[in-house]
């Protein structure tokens, strides 16, 4: 339906403009889009005519026919389409396929609908430049996109989650709540923490470190370059340079910018013999990176240039593997229910054609994964041959509040850096043994998961990470004295206090607070003063009965140490 609906827009677009040249319209996710060549550029006012003349064509409800014809009579159909014969000279069959309908003839492979009125709800919703085939040495050509559902409600249910997603559009409340910058001064894909944003960020990590200590791992720092020789013994070089920068020059040696931590870590292992009883080491580190990325892909926080990630390495004994992962997974579970992600979908990939490696090795790996997964009873899918050509992995996706699906962890095994980098052990026969190796990150890279979590919240972030988690509102200019000593108090107790001292009315302030999504707002007024207690109003509009000030600092720095949503 979506493809047919392509076609209905492109006789429409024919209709209204005879002189147009025709690209290629599939359908995709959700709808359909078709790239045209046109005399002139499409304005958004064009949409609803170009729609108006699809309903006409859906309610003609005429007949989709399908015909096979040579080669030589397509050339002669599509003379003057000059992006249609430059297809059809790549097909390599005698007969082609076209598909009409009223006066609009595709060549197309179909299938399509048996005829236009069997086109539901559809709406065309935006046009946007496209190179024709992709690349930039070709003309751009227009593109319109088209959304179409079995039915009105359905279409309309999408349209709402679309109105939502921007809403949520970290980009848009980045901005609005002074989370982050991205300016261009400083280059694309590179991100400034803002003092707030930078709160949340060490919320986060103050969080996370705790959390790796008291699970048994130990912290490494390690540096922002590296010499060229690393990353020819690590691969990288080999296999990822087009990920990485161009080199550096010092004292005529070559150092590269880090996409990875890996090499570093596998250099602190190597610096001492290891014994079994050393084993398993789990070293952890929020390294920053830098990997290349195309310009035209860089978005928001979501896809940046350089980032944070969350990485450790796991080596271990053969005996200790299957523990190993259970634990992280257990370990990544726990990290991602914390920040309120309720659902997990598990990817395993395994062993593909081209891969390196003992067959034992994969086979025990992928073998422990399994059953590691299954005992968890998450829901999994299984993507035979898809693992790096390095070691068979798992990936845990996450569902936001808008039920999109994002990659947070993964736990991915290498048989390959143990042996370039010749890591050993030495196990109770006395002999040298290779470890394995698992690199995992849990939450991934901390700026995509910090746009993450400012969608998945709309940016009203949970008391624990919430930036400023109260607002103390004086009434009036003269108990800003008060207001001040009670901020004072809930410093000292760990809560982020702030005072909105400014000669603004009360209600103007609330309003303020309210659109900072500040989860408490504590006025003071002479009332207040008197009865020695503070009136609280929660973010939801929720107004708590006087209380004590110690009574709201004991509620307030339990809900922190609980990470409860408040
Ligand atoms: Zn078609
Ligand atoms: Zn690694």
């Amino acid at each position: 339906m979506r493809h047919s609906a392509a076609h209905v827009m492109a006789e429409a677009v024919l209709a209204l403009f005879p002189e147009a040249k025709f690209g290629i319209g599939p359908a995709i996710e959700d709808g359909f889009y078709y790239d045209f060549d046109l005399p002139r550029p499409l304005t958004p006012e064009d949409l609803p005519v170009i729609e108006a003349k699809m309903r006409e064509i859906v309610k003609a409800d005429l007949p989709f026919t399908h015909r096979e014809i040579t080669k030589a009579e397509a050339r002669k159909l599509f003379a003057g389409q000059p992006y249609k014969l430059e297809l059809l000279e790549e097909i390599p069959d005698e007969k082609v396929g076209v598909y009409e309908q009223g006066g609009f003839t595709d060549l197309c492979r179909g299938p399509h609908l048996a005829s236009t009125g069997q086109i539901k709800a559809f709406r065309l919703v935006n046009t946007a430049g496209a190179y024709w085939r992709g690349s930039e040495r070709n003309n751009m050509l227009q593109r319109i996109y088209g959304l179409a559902f079995e039915n009105e409600k359905e279409l309309e249910a999408h349209l709402a989650l679309v109105e939502e997603a921007k809403r949520r559009d970290h980009r848009r409340l980045g901005k609005e709540l002074d989370l982050f910058l991205t300016p261009e001064e400083i280059g694309g894909g590179l991100v400034i923490y803002t003092p707030k944003g930078g709160r949340i960020r060490t919320t986060i990590e103050d969080f996370w470190r705790q959390e790796h200590f008291a699970n048994g791992y130990e912290l490494l720092y390690t540096p922002h370059i590296g010499l060229s020789k690393l990353w020819e013994v690590s691969g990288h070089l080999d296999h990822y340079k087009e990920n990485m920068y161009a080199p550096i020059t010092i004292d005529e040696q070559e150092y590269y910018l880090k996409p990875m931590n890996c090499p570093f870590h596998m250099l602190a292992y190597k610096s001492r013999t290891r014994s079994y009883r050393d084993l398993p080491l789990r070293w952890a580190e929020l390294g920053t990176v830098y990997r290349y990325e195309r310009s035209g892909v860089l978005l928001g926080l979501m896809r940046v240039r350089g980032f944070t990630q969350d990485d450790a390495h796991i080596i271990c004994t053969p005996e200790q593997m299957n523990d190993e992962i259970a634990e992280v997974l257990r370990f990544s579970l726990y990290m991602l229910k914390t920040f309120g992600f309720a659902k997990y979908k598990v990817y395993l990939s395994t062993r593909p054609a081209d891969s390196i490696g003992e067959e034992s090795r994969w086979e025990d790996a992928q073998a422990a994964l399994h059953r590691v997964i299954e005992a968890s009873g998450l829901p999994f899918e299984v993507d035979e041959g898809g693992g790096a050509f390095y070691g068979p992995k798992i990936d845990i996706k996450i569902e936001d509040a808008l039920g999109r699906e994002w990659q947070a962890t993964t736990i991915q095994f290498d048989f390959t850096l143990p042996e370039r980098f010749d890591m050993t052990y030495i196990g109770p026969d006395g002999r040298e043994h290779r470890p394995y190796m698992i690199h995992r990150a849990l939450l991934g890279a901390w700026e995509r998961f910090f746009g993450l979590l400012i969608e998945h919240y709309a940016g009203a972030f949970p008391v624990w990470l919430a930036p400023v988690q109260v607002k103390v509102i004086p009434v009036a200019d003269r108990h800003n004295d008060h207001a001040a000593k009670i901020s004072a108090e809930m410093k000292k107790h760990g809560v982020r206090a702030e005072v909105d001292d400014r000669s603004e009315r009360m209600n103007q302030k609330i309003r303020q607070a309210q659109l900072e999504k500040i989860p408490y707002m504590v006025i003071v007024g002479d009332k207040e003063i008197e009865g020695n207690s503070v009136s609280v109003r929660c973010r939801s509009g929720e107004q708590l009965p006087a209380m004590p000030l110690a009574e709201f600092i004991e509620r307030i720095t339990k809900e922190i140490a609980d990470k409860s949503l408040g």
